[in-house]
């Protein structure tokens, strides 16, 4: 196949000889060949394709490293990633959304909320394989909580982590909540460090922890480790959460894909959790709306269940309790091992 120089491929791709000299530097196209005494860059006609499909990537704003990803992907996993990417993104734009509207009113001095409650429904089970459960929760009209311990001591720190956290159980003004939910987490983090420095052997041990608290119409969100909050919005499934994991991390560097994700070995490795040091937790705003539900669970649930079988039963049962309770027999049914705590609410109007 004859080999294009750089010009005429940039002309058959539409894109500048710039752009793909910088494709080049990043590793996202690497020219068929380049001339070993002039230096140039030549291009086969079958890079077409893969040159246009970084262009739009590009303008859609996807990470490089992810681009890297998804160009190795065959055409329908790549696909697949493109629409996990654009979901990602509508979630978190949503959340930046609130975050400003909330300022807004902050700053003019409006709050132009209405009052919103959660009807709800919490269930915690220990698995078929797990001796204990470590996994804790809590629930009310205002905040859901969940925790996942690990280690020696994982159950006595995930309940500290739930119960120091279900101090916000109050009236908190909208402006405000943001700032409680940091200092909420930090005391949580306090409490388990002090907890677990009184004995050398409870090194190990920690828990994740991710809640959500409702003030009007804004639900705050903090997050730590790899519990998920999932919310039913019109019939869709979105993730709010991003997992803490280091497969995570590895996935967006583009140096994992989802596929590969499911079955890595140390898949549920955590990079952030609460076990003693200073921890950085996820925070965010959300606009909620009368008829979202929201469920938050810990990966007992999410790693033995599909998305697209969460999804079914939240939209299927009406009771949040009946939800939970068809959620952990999903579980169970797929092996139980591991503990699960999962909480179902609706938003409802008060
Ligand atoms: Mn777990």
């Amino acid at each position: 196949m004859e080999l294009l120089t750089i010009g005429a491929f940039a002309r058959a791709v539409r894109l500048s000889p710039k752009a793909l000299r910088l494709y080049d530097e990043l590793g996202l196209l690497t020219p068929a060949r380049v001339d070993p005494l002039s230096g140039y860059r030549l291009y086969s006609p079958d890079q077409v394709e893969r040159a246009r499909l970084v262009a739009w990537l590009r303008r859609l704003g996807m990470p490089l490293a992810r681009i890297r990803g998804v160009c190795e992907l065959a055409p329908e996993d790549a696909a697949a990633e493109v629409r996990a990417y654009w979901a990602q993104v509508e979630a978190d734009t949503a959340a930046r959304r609130s975050l400003a509207s909330s300022l807004v009113e902050q700053l003019t001095g409006k709050d132009t909320t209405m009052t919103l409650a959660l009807r709800y429904a919490l269930r915690t089970d220990r698995g078929l394989v797990r001796d204990s459960n470590q996994d804790a929760g809590y629930a009310s009209e205002r905040l859901l909580a969940v925790a996942d311990g690990f280690g020696a001591r994982g159950e006595p720190v995930s309940t500290l982590a739930v119960d120091t956290i279900a101090r916000l159980d109050t009236a908190i003004p909208a402006g405000e909540l943001l700032n409680a939910l940091a200092d909420a987490v930090r005391q949580a983090g306090t409490a388990v460090e002090e907890y677990l420095s009184a004995d050398p052997a409870d090194e190990g041990s920690g828990t994740t922890l991710t809640a959500v608290v409702l003030s009007g119409s804004r639900l705050g969100l903090v997050h730590v480790g790899d519990a998920r909050v999932y919310l039913l919005r019109g019939g869709r499934l979105f993730r709010i959460t991003h997992d803490h994991t280091a497969v995570r991390s590895l996935i967006a560097e583009g140096r994992l894909t989802e596929e590969e994700a499911v079955s890595h070995p140390r898949r549920s490795l955590l990079v952030r959790a609460l076990h003693g040091r200073a921890v950085e937790p996820d925070l965010a705003l959300h606009d909620a709306l009368p008829g979202d539900r929201y469920l938050l669970c810990s990966d007992g649930l999410h790693t033995v269940v599909p998305e697209e079988s969460l999804r079914e039963v939240l939209v299927a049962e009406r009771e949040p309790e009946e939800a939970t309770r068809r959620l952990v027999g999903l579980a169970n049914a797929g092996g139980g091992p591991d503990n699960v705590v999962c909480v179902v609410a609706d938003v409802v109007a008060n």
